[in-house]
Formats: structure tokens, C-alpha cells, sequence
């Protein structure tokens, strides 16, 4: 189907920076959580640097401290330096100091020797190669300087950010809340996994895939179950989820469908910002508000739902956690083969991104039907075709997007 025959369909930047503009809101409220409890969770507050790391000059090997000018040879050892141990007196010409990775430089040492470069005997060491000034020195504050924006409001908190907020001796940090983000599926012929499946039954996989992929974000999921095709019961999901939720999701019954309802009562209960968007899989994807919460309405099909939530609803949801996000990380590659593609609608295909000889390849995970949730399985990203592209032939430049922890 081409732009011309839908032109209501948004395209997909469009849609992101719309649903971005309706979420400005004041931050989410803030709490003061200890530091290994902040995995995951957003700073509410930038962090300045209350002191330099190094603290101080300190040795990069195992070795001996001394001053490179000393012209004479051998050199003297008049102590040592361990880390925590500090030498504290001063170097004379024709001395150095045994120093471990980690020990400040003793006053008087401008650089450091390393072990396997020097013969001691006793109190005397004979250096076997030179060493220039500086030689094997961490200078104090080359990591981070005492007083900078050590961390922005808005970072999320992996593993290296809080690395370094312990190394700078910060115990408890100021963090937004978590989202409490409501998940419902919509459908008559849906079955929850673990119970056997009734004549044209399938089971509920959505609420599962939505459920895992909201965790990785740390929002506080609330699962509101299987709603069946039916206004009134879909009209009470909503107005429940809306009661308790920042943020509410529906998988299914958002198309043209004689069972699709769900995007009326959006309308009933709250606002449509928009509906249908030029984006493959997914198109009918709907934004608005409910009363209190933002809704985000998924389409049915598996690998349709799993992309517009990644794709479009995961960088509202962040922006709503109080995420500055991240500038999104694309790069070409070639395409290995042929992809299937028709002019309207921006595709994102799941892919096998490779590196050989210097070169991007980019190869496809195989049928791309917005059911076929395997095309997910061993892919690493996206191929992003743009909405007027065609068919794509083997050897042209397309756009690749990796994915990410929250997909992977
Ligand atoms: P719908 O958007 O409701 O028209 O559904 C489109 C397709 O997705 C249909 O084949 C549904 O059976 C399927 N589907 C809808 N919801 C789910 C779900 N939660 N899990 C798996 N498949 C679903
Ligand atoms: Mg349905």
C-alpha cells in the first residue's frame, strides 16, 4: 500500500516527537535511595564531583619511584610505598622509592620505573632502560576533576555511572520515582500460558513480551490480565488502569476490526492524539491520554506490538521516568541480500548485523510476517528501510539500527 492510499498515516519521527511534546509534564517526584540499591533507577539531580579521582598522583606499576633527571647510577632505595601506605619523606638526588600500583608518588619522584626494567641488589637498583618524566604516573583528578557535572539529571544508572559515583564517595543519591506502567491484552481468542488451549485459542504472549520489556526499563508493571473483546469490559480495564497507572498499554483491537473498540473508548474515556502510523510492522498504533495516564494502544500481532513498544512507546516512557534520552545510535552497512520492501511505510526488519574485512553486512533474520515473533531470535537489529523506499537489492547502503538492552 503506498503513502498516497493512506495519507493519515503519520510518519514514525513525527509520532515520536508528537507524543514527546504531549508528555512535558513536571518530573516525576523524587526519593534518596543508597547506592547499590540505584541500579536502573534515573538521577533527579546532576552530581558535582565533591572530590578529584586520582586524589592524588599515584603509580600505574609496580616498580620504583625516582627522579628522572638523576643522571647518576646506581640509585638508592630508601623506603617504599604501597597503596594505603603512603612514603612520607622526600626524595634526595640518587634515591628512589619501591612503589606498588596505586601508592601516591612520594614528594621528589617525577616518574616511575617498572619492576622488570631494574636490577636491585640489596638497597641498590640499576636501572636497565631509561625513564622519561612522568613515566607510569596517574595524575591526580585525570579521571574526574573535583567540582564538574559529574553525571546530568536525567542519566539512568548502569553499572558504570554507579562505579563512579562510589568513587567519588557518594553514598545515596536523589532518583525519580519508578513509572507505574498498567498492561493489558485485549482479545476473545486469547489463553493465558500454562492452561490447555479451546477450539481457535491462542495464547497471550504480548502482556509477557510488554511485561519483560517494561522490567528492563524499572517501572513498576501492573498487570490488569486478559480483557475480552467487549466495550464495556475494556471501558472498566481502562478507567482501572487509569486510576492506578502513570502510563497505561493495550496490545490488540486498535485495527478496523468488527472487534477492535479499544481506540472508540480511548476516545469515550480521554483523548486520541493520533492513530495509525506509517511504521512496518505496526500501523495501527494509538496514542493519547486517559484521564490521568498516557495510553498507548499496541496492535495485536506479536512482532508489531514488541516493535511499536520499542520503537515509539519506550522513548515517551523514558521521557516520562525523567530520562534525558540518549542520542539514538544508528550506522549503514551493506545490505547482504535482497529486502522485500514497498513504498509507505518505514520497515524495521530484523536483521543479522556482521563485521567482516572492515565492512558492515547486514544480513535478514528471515520471514518478516508481523507473527512471526522468531524473526526476533538471534537477529542483533533493525534494518530501517525509509517509508518511500522499494525493494532493497543486495549490495546497497541501508540504515542499521542495533538494538538495544531493553530488545536483546
Ligand atoms: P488485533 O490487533 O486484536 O486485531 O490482533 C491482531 C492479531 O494479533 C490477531 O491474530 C490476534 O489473535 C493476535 N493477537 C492479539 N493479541 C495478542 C496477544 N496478546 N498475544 C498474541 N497474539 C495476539
Ligand atoms: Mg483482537
Amino acid at each position: 500500500m503506498g503513502c498516497c492510499d493512506e495519507p493519515t498515516l503519520l510518519p514514525v519521527d513525527e509520532a515520536i516527537t508528537r507524543m514527546l511534546k504531549a508528555v512535558e509534564r513536571q518530573a516525576p517526584p523524587e526519593q534518596v535511595l543508597p547506592l547499590s540499591d540505584a541500579l536502573d533507577r534515573v538521577l533527579a539531580q546532576a552530581v558535582v564531583a565533591p572530590i578529584a579521582v586520582p586524589g592524588h598522583d599515584n603509580s600505574a606499576m609496580d616498580g620504583y619511584a625516582l627522579r628522572s633527571s638523576d643522571a647518576s647510577q646506581p640509585l638508592t632505595v630508601i623506603g617504599e610505598a604501597l597503596a594505603g601506605h603512603p612514603f612520607t619523606g622526600t626524595l634526595k638526588p640518587g634515591e628512589c622509592v619501591r612503589i606498588m600500583t596505586g601508592a601516591p608518588l612520594p614528594a621528589g619522584a617525577d616518574a616511575v620505573q617498572m619492576q622488570e626494567n631494574t636490577q636491585r641488589e640489596g638497597d641498590t637498583l640499576t636501572l636497565t632502560q631509561s625513564v622519561e618524566s612522568g613515566a607510569n604516573i596517574r595524575r591526580r583528578g585525570e579521571d574526574i576533576t573535583q567540582g564538574d557535572t559529574l553525571l546530568a539529571r536525567g542519566q539512568r544508572l548502569g553499572p558504570v555511572e554507579i562505579g563512579l559515583l562510589a568513587s567519588v564517595g557518594i553514598a545515596q543519591v536523589a532518583v525519580y520515582r519508578p513509572l507505574t506502567v498498567a498492561i493489558l491484552s485485549t482479545g476473545d481468542e486469547l489463553v493465558p500460558p500454562g492452561q490447555p488451549l479451546g477450539d481457535g485459542q491462542i495464547y497471550d504472549s504480548n502482556r509477557y513480551a510488554i511485561g519483560a520489556l517494561l522490567r528492563r526499563l524499572n517501572v513498576d508493571v501492573l498487570d490488569l490480565g486478559l480483557i475480552p473483546d467487549e466495550p464495556d469490559a475494556i471501558r472498566a480495564a481502562l478507567e482501572s488502569a487509569d486510576a492506578r497507572a502513570d502510563a497505561v498499554i493495550s496490545s490488540g483491537g486498535v485495527s478496523v476490526g468488527d472487534a477492535d473498540y479499544v481506540k472508540d473508548i480511548l476516545g469515550q474515556l480521554g483523548h486520541i492524539n493520533f492513530w495509525k502510523v506509517a511504521i512496518k510492522p505496526g500501523k495501527p498504533f494509538a496514542f493519547g491520554h486517559l484521564q490521568n495516564s498516557v495510553f498507548f494502544g499496541l496492535p495485536g500481532n506479536p512482532v508489531s506490538a514488541l516493535v511499536t513498544l520499542h520503537q515509539l512507546a519506550l522513548p515517551v516512557l523514558r521521557t516520562l521516568a525523567g530520562e534525558q534520552l540518549p542520542a539514538p545510535l544508528s550506522v549503514t552497512a551493506i545490505a547482504a541480500g535482497t529486502y522485500k520492501k514497498r513504498p509507505g511505510r518505514q520497515d524495521f526488519q530484523r536483521a543479522r548485523l556482521e563485521s567482516s574485512a572492515g565492512d558492515n553486512r547486514v544480513t535478514s533474520n528471515g520471514p518478516q510476517g508481523s507473527g512471526v515473533m522468531t524473526s526476533f531470535l538471534d537477529a542483533n537489529c533493525y534494518v530501517v528501510l525509509e517509508a518511500e523506499r522499494g525493494r532493497v537489492e543486495a549490495g546497497e547502503t541501508v540504515t542499521v539500527v542495533p538494538f538495544d538492552r531493553f530488545i536483546q
